[in-house]
């Protein structure tokens, strides 16, 4: 309490701090456990506490206070297109590639392995989003990169080494040079990003056409982020269709690459990240995967960076729940914390309802990938990501919109953590393919993969019979399902009410009886329009000392 001239300050929210985002977060610990990932809880538990210690936290806010600037030239007139980043930037990547979330679960693959790593990128994503945009494509790019044989570039010898490197090395320079390497992603150009037969830039052979060798690329990409990283995954057209291209910043043993970055975006979030606009003036690559076969490499990462969608968005939601929950607590009004308003314990549980069931989902998914070499776990990851990114995502932009709502007024003010989370959480919906594309990608899957349809009906029928209404609404999606002439006009319905019934399903398997309860009570009963409208007779109790253990006293 501190006193001024006119008046003395009350009632005011300490700063969350300090805290290891693990140990309060309960239902993380058990779905780390449940997916096979215990074996990391030590580690996840440090990666917890360091995150949240108060140095960590106030660097992902500086970081999006200070975004990096282009620099087109030296002060020789060279053109050097580097991109300047905060202090706080090398700090945070440097954390999470120590870490090894940027290719550890590629390197060294094991049960759990993937879990672990998702585990740790959800609780990394609740600290600061950008630094999760260099990590998801060099985490995307590497399953690809082991597989491609030898050609003008040694990708086992050169790239995979740095690639597995867990030492951040922001240097600008080529890669014999450079301790650690990351990648990016370049698809979408000015007339389309969804629809990728659109690309427009041209490879052209510079010796003997095809896998490993090398081309010349003419044209530009409108968006392109990380520009600073060591290569870039390209698509672009060839004789043969379309290709894939590993464009490299600097050519080997030559100069920087001809990519002109011509400037960054200026976004509403995501702003510690560069994303640019390049051309490509005749720049220097070389193709990956087989000639022809562009887009399905470049649709293989995206499934990865898909489903980190699903956890940065899990991430973005669980973090504003905390910074409400912890808000609720503190803060009092009409004689009471608001904690103990019935009216906020019906919004607050209802949030942690969601950020649960958006974690175990994500979790869920992120099994199937440590199982990938079952034919049925391919089909889950195939079908389940698009569903969830679709449904996690768009849940948690109006979800982190009412937890800004639980802070009143100073959830509005860039002097805390809300704004930040607000703006940043829609481009998890728009970015790696849009909410449509996701629900036609959905549809797509099921049709085109005869593995999925079982392997979704083993999955939601091991809690079947336990809810009346879970049974009817999956009853209702089954039908949705069977009217293939509606389909695609109804694929937001299929897609979306696949996630709420996996969600349901596994919170009926794993979570006590009152968050599965409430949650397909509210969900699939009797669904509301907006967060708070929980029916009658739901345990806030037990959900709100579930979600934030210090509410349990009240
Ligand atoms: C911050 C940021 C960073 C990015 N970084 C990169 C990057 O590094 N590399 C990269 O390649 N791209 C990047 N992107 C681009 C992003 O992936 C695209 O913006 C996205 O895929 C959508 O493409 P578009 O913008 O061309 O929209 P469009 O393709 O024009 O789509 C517009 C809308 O139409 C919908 N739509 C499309 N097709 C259909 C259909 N058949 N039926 C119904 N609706 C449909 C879409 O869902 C979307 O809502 C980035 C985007 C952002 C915002």
């Amino acid at each position: 309490m501190s006193s001024f001239a006119t008046h003395t300050v009350f009632n005011q929210v300490p700063p969350l701090e300090d805290y290891s985002l693990y140990d309060t977060d309960p239902a993380l610990r058990e779905a780390v456990r449940r997916e096979g990932a215990q074996a990391w809880a030590g580690d996840l538990n440090a990666h917890g506490a360091w995150l949240g210690r108060a140095q960590t936290l106030a660097a992902g806010a500086e970081a999006n206070r200070s975004p990096p600037r282009l620099v087109s030239y030296d002060r020789a007139g060279h053109r050097v297109d580097r991109i300047e980043f905060h202090p706080a930037w090398n700090l945070l990547m440097t954390g999470i590639m120590a870490r090894g979330l940027h290719s550890r679960a590629w390197m060294q693959p094991a049960p759990g392995a993937q879990v672990a790593r998702a585990a740790a990128y959800l609780m990394q994503g609740q600290v600061e989003a950008g630094t999760l945009c260099p990590t998801t494509m060099t985490f995307a790019a590497v399953p690809l990169l082991q597989r491609e044989p030898a050609g003008v570039v040694d990708f086992a010898g050169q790239w995979l080494p740095a690639l597995y490197s867990r030492e951040f090395d922001p240097a600008d320079a080529p890669l014999g040079a450079k301790r650690s390497a990351l990648i990016g992603m370049g698809m979408t150009e000015k007339q389309g990003g969804s629809d990728l037969r659109a690309v427009t830039t041209r490879a052209m052979p510079l010796g003997a056409p095809g896998r490993g060798c090398a081309y010349q690329l003419v044209g530009h990409k409108w968006f392109f982020s990380v520009p600073q990283a060591d290569a870039h995954l390209v698509l672009a057209q060839t004789d043969e269709g379309l290709c894939c291209f590993l464009v490299p910043r600097w050519i080997p043993d030559g100069p920087r690459n001809a990519v002109r970055v011509r400037r960054l975006k200026d976004k509403l979030g995501n702003c510690s990240n560069a994303s640019s606009e390049v051309e490509f003036e005749e720049a220097w690559g070389v193709m990956v995967g087989e000639p022809g076969r562009g887009l399905s490499v470049l649709l293989e990462m995206a499934g990865t960076t898909r489903l980190d969608c699903v956890l940065g968005s899990a991430a973005l939601l669980r973090q504003a729940l905390a910074q409400s929950a912890h808000h609720a607590l503190h803060r009092q009004a009409f004689g009471k914390r608001l904690v103990e308003q019935p009216l906020m314990r019906n919004v607050l549980a209802d949030l942690a309802l969601e950020s649960e069931a958006a974690m175990a989902l994500a979790l869920r998914l992120a099994r199937a990938v440590d199982e990938r070499a079952d034919a049925g776990a391919r089909a889950l990851v195939r079908v389940g990501t698009p569903a969830a990114k679709l449904w996690v995502c768009k849940r948690a932009v109006a979800a982190v919109a009412e937890c800004m709502e639980v802070w009143g007024g100073n959830g509005y003010v860039e002097d805390g953590p809300m704004p930040r989370l607000y703006r940043e959480t829609p481009v998890n919906s728009i970015w790696e393919g849009s909410g449509n594309v996701m629900a036609l990608d959905v549809l797509r899957a099921l049709q085109r993969e005869p593995e999925a349809l079982p392997a979704l009906e083993a999955e939601l029928a091991r809690a079947a019979g336990q809810h009346r209404s879970y049974d009817e609404a999956l009853g209702r999606w089954r039908a949705l399902l069977a009217d293939t002439e509606q389909a695609p006009f109804q694929a937001r319905r299929i897609a979306g009410g696949l996630a709420r019934l996996w969600q349901a399903a596994l919170l009926i398997e794993h979570a006590p009886a009152a968050v599965s309860d409430a949650f397909v009570a509210s969900r699939l009963q009797a669904p509301g329009g907006m967060f708070g409208e929980m029916p009658a007779g739901a345990d806030t109790h037990a959900i709100l000392a579930r979600a934030w253990p210090e509410t349990a006293a009240c």
